[in-house]
């Protein structure tokens, strides 16, 4: 056997679990008995043997032809013949586009149901399943079980440090520009916070409840980007919206909810943020696409720091920090990849986390803060809860659009 050599047509289909990715190929070649890597695009084959599945980056499933699965899956299991024969149809359509795939049961392997095709014998398994079945599929299994424990050993080490969860797997091959952008703007911004070029200060509510700080209108009549006040304080917007009504939004400081997420109050609020940017964001702007992805993080931050300038008790600090968008992707994060994991270390010991778990206790952290800690000044609790809330209420729209575009962009769309 020389090159791979696809005997028929290529897969060409949504997938048909998440829909919200065409399938890829994914090519493995054995190298030894039992274990598969996967194969870069222009490797030199040679006499190895090759297995071409078709995978989807954002749930993890699989599709295998029929056969491909027992070979992949080792000499100790025959899979395709464990199946229980009695089955049920499927909600799911099959990606060779037989139509509807028939759900069967695994007794003894596996306890959620297994869609098999009844025309062309394939076999679909969600991420979890192709997990279990087929470990030689994943990244994880195709690994040395050295390199493996050492570089478990490493976030372990790392984590000790930090306390702060290690994305397992769900690696990106595009550039996300979008958060590289962000985090360059963070760091630029607090430079300037620094260097005293943007100041805090300016914010301070004066007597008359507005802030003492010039205001973006006020640079015509010389006031100086260093006079410019770009946080709001709730005293003052309330203020400024009782005595001016509409006319606030142009004439007072209201602009400040689209800027006051660029400033940080520290390096650690600056850090925490920007490390969970990049650990949640990257995968989230794939999916949306770079225009989408940007306008749901501003989208998040304004509305965040609006909920916080309504609810905050604390109504004389300048409210600052990118929580609240990031709180926005964490929510799309959510809805995107339920079953991702994440590494967490809990008092020494490793814990391999469903992305859910972690960020369901996040949120509640949150809202106990919210209620409990109204006076620290630091931390805009409601903002994070409501960027959060913007996620979740936002995201699920933008998954149907992707939905729609997926289907429209292959030979054979997922059913429903
Ligand atoms: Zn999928
Ligand atoms: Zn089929």
């Amino acid at each position: 056997m020389n090159a791979p050599v696809p005997t028929r047509d290529q897969v060409d289909a949504q997938c048909p679990a998440c829909r919200l990715h065409a399938l890829v190929p994914m090519l493995l070649r054995r190298i030894e008995r039992d274990r598969w890597a996967q194969a870069e695009p222009n490797e030199d084959l040679g006499n190895d043997e090759v297995v071409q599945i078709d995978a989807c980056p954002v749930c993890n499933g699989a599709w295998f032809d029929v056969g491909e699965l027992d070979l992949l899956a080792g000499e100790a299991t025959d899979l395709e013949h464990a199946l229980d024969p009695s089955s049920r149809p499927s909600k799911r359509g099959c990606p060779r586009g037989c139509g509807i795939m028939r759900e069967h049961d695994l007794p003894g392997v596996i306890r959620t149901p297994v869609d098999h095709c009844p025309a062309c014998k394939g076999i679909w398994l969600d991420g979890h399943e192709r997990h279990k079945l087929a470990k030689s599929t994943t990244r994880e299994g195709q690994q040395d079980v050295k390199k493996r424990l050492a570089r478990r050993g490493a976030i372990w080490a790392a984590q000790l440090l930090v306390q702060l969860p290690v994305e397992v797997e769900n690696p990106v091959n595009t550039t996300p520009w979008v958060v590289i952008t962000i985090l360059v703007a963070l760091f630029g911004s607090f430079a300037l916070q620094l260097m005293g070029i943007v100041d805090l200060g300016n914010c301070a509510p004066g007597l008359a409840g507005l802030p003492s700080g010039a205001m973006f209108g006020d640079l015509a009549d010389g006031a100086t980007f260093a006079d410019l006040c770009f946080a709001p304080v709730a005293g003052s917007l309330k203020h400024q919206w009782g005595r001016l009504g509409f006319a606030a939004l142009s004439e007072g400081s209201w602009y400040t909810l689209a800027t006051h997420w660029f400033l940080h109050g520290g390096w650690a609020h600056l850090l925490g943020n920007c490390y969970f940017l990049y650990i949640f964001g990257d995968n989230v702007e794939t999916l949306f696409g770079r225009l989408r992805f940007a306008l749901f993080f501003l989208g998040a931050a304004i509305v965040g720091g609006f909920a916080e300038v309504l609810l905050t008790q604390n109504t004389i600090a300048p409210i600052i920090g990118a929580s609240g968008g990031i709180a926005g992707v964490m929510a799309a994060y959510l809805w995107c990849f339920p079953r991702n994991k994440l590494f967490q270390v809990v008092l020494f010991v490793q814990l391999k986390l469903p992305v859910w778990v972690y960020l369901f206790v996040w949120v509640g952290f949150q809202a106990v803060m919210g209620v409990f800690a109204t006076s620290d000044a630091g931390v805009a609790w409601f903002s994070h809860l409501f960027g959060f809330a913007f996620g979740g209420g936002v995201t699920p729209l933008i998954l149907w659009m992707r939905r729609g575009e997926v289907a429209r962009s292959v030979r054979t769309p997922a059913l429903g």
